[in-house]
């Protein structure tokens, strides 16, 4: 056995990336290390955290698969390929795959906290662009909701930090557990068995597809059963699992790796087993990446670019909200008048982004206006009586009347606001959720104008209402359990899931 892996060059079972390791220049990330300090950890830093989650997943284990797990070697490598594989007893972690892993878990724990669904999405999009063209990774677009204070901001920075962790931790005790699992299933061996000769081992040959599936899903389970028992919820992968999914139909499908969908649904088979009793959760929460969401066969700049307008108009849409209720905020309404402000102007927008049901009207009201050189050269009670017989809804006009009165930057968003009546644009529309709104605007540092606002809302903006309030003193996710918090736990389990 050792002696047909010496002659035959060995071939690296994969991490659960599809690095395809034997034409892994198509994933070459070379300057990820480079990119951009922040999201960096020191190798001795990795090292320790791999080593901490490999300890973890040895605690419950039976005789020898602890010995396995314990006598793994894990090497950190620095060739630029985002890339985890298994060659012998060793588990080699390319050091850009652990950089863009915490890129990641940051990235999406700062989207959780703001409550952003956009986020993720697009800096999907940005993954998949870098690795295709030019190697970096951009930093998303900052929110500017309004100017924190230091103390905010940094209070906000240790609710992510926290998240980063734990999402992390949680992703690369996946991934260790999925490499581990190939060994203990001995497929490195089970290849040079089945598969003598290189030749056999390509996409042409559909029994290699079909074997090398079977492989990653057996190692998919096997990894769920060591994650649920060292308390690392494979449920965190999904997001991960997503974005592969993004970078798998960029490359073209390849037949040899699973879809995400079918690794979902081998882990949520696992869980289902594990937890048919005990546990109604999390399951619900693994749904693959929608079948219509297959956008880099098209212009993924075109999808980058619709991403971003988005955001930037869901921003926006906080800003001006924010800037008409903080007035009402500090002459003391109360939480209730302030909260009846915030619906209404966010109603007010739905009905606008809506579009205007007698649309000739609204063009009529466009050319008055853009004929008349001054404003004052057209009446405010013509536009208002045209805008009743366009069909808006209610808060719609209220908020275009209050616009009229006012000053030019106001005028300049009215006109906008008349193109989008004309023309409706149905993304603007999705995109003012509560859960948005709430998420990121300045009532989330005032805990009673907050619970106001959410208890006014309707009953089904269930994510909006589960938010939490921004309050210095308290924080918004309850800390990790430690390394030796886990262990102890871990420990002292009476070996039973
Ligand atoms: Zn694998």
């Amino acid at each position: 056995m050792l002696r047909l892996i010496l002659i035959n060059k060995p071939y690296y079972l994969d991490s659960m990336f599809h690095a395809e390791s034997l034409n892994a220049n198509r994933l070459y990330l070379e300057k990820t290390r480079e990119a951009d300090n922040t999201f960096q950890k020191d190798k001795s830093e990795y090292e320790l955290l791999l080593n901490q989650v490999k300890h973890l997943l040895s605690v419950r284990m039976n005789g020898s698969m602890k010995k396995l797990i314990s006598s793994a070697q894990i090497r950190i490598i620095n060739k630029g390929k985002a890339d985890a594989f298994v060659s012998g007893r060793t588990i080699y972690f390319d050091i850009a795959l652990l950089d863009l892993l915490l890129r990641f878990s940051k990235e999406f724990s700062v989207a959780e906290v703001k409550s952003d669904i956009y986020h993720i999405p697009e800096f999907k999009l940005m993954y998949a662009v870098a690795l295709n063209s030019n190697k970096t990774l951009e930093t998303l677009l900052k929110y500017e909701t309004l100017t924190y204070s230091e103390e905010q901001q940094s209070y906000l920075w240790k609710n992510e930090v926290i998240g980063q962790e734990v999402i992390f931790n949680q992703l690369l005790g996946f991934i260790l557990a999925h490499e581990i699992s190939h060994m203990a299933l001995h497929h490195e061996q089970t290849i040079q068995q089945e598969f003598p000769s290189e030749e056999s081992r390509t996409i042409q040959n559909p029994v290699w597809n079909r074997r090398r599936r079977e492989m990653e899903l057996d190692a998919d389970r096997m990894a769920a059963h060591m994650c649920l028992n060292s308390l690392i919820e494979p449920a965190q992968l999904l997001p991960w699992l997503d974005l592969t999914e993004v970078r798998r139909r960029y490359y073209g499908k390849s037949d040899e790796y699973p879809t995400s969908s079918q690794r979902i649904f081998a882990i949520n088979q696992v869980e289902e087993m594990i937890y048919k009793d005990k546990w109604t959760g999390n399951l619900n929460a693994l749904k693959p990446l929608p079948a219509h969401m297959n956008i880099f066969e098209g212009d993924y700049y075109a999808y980058l670019e619709e991403f971003r307008r988005v955001r930037t108009l869901r921003q926006q849409i906080v800003m001006y909200i924010d800037k008409k209720i903080a007035p009402l905020i500090y002459e003391n309404y109360s939480p209730d008048q302030v909260a009846t402000s915030f619906i209404k102007l966010a109603e007010g927008q739905k009905d606008i982004f809506r579009g205007a049901e007698n649309q000739k009207t609204i063009e009529e009201l466009q050319e008055m206006i853009s004929s008349s050189v001054e404003a004052s050269a057209y009446d405010p009670r013509q536009i208002k009586s045209l805008l009743q017989s366009a069909g808006i809804g209610k808060n719609g006009l209220d908020l275009l009347g209050d616009l009229l009165n006012n000053d030019q930057t106001d005028r300049e968003l009215f006109q906008q606001y008349l193109m989008y009546l004309k023309n409706p644009v149905i993304q603007y529309y999705d995109a003012i959720t509560y859960d948005y709104l709430l998420a990121n605007s300045i009532a989330r540092w005032l805990p009673e104008i907050f619970s106001t606002l959410q208890q006014q809302l309707p009953e089904n903006e269930v994510r909006a209402k589960n938010l939490k309030p921004f309050q210095l003193d308290r924080l918004i996710r309850n800390l990790f359990p430690t390394f030796e918090q886990r262990l102890y736990v871990l420990k002292a389990w009476d070996g039973k899931y």
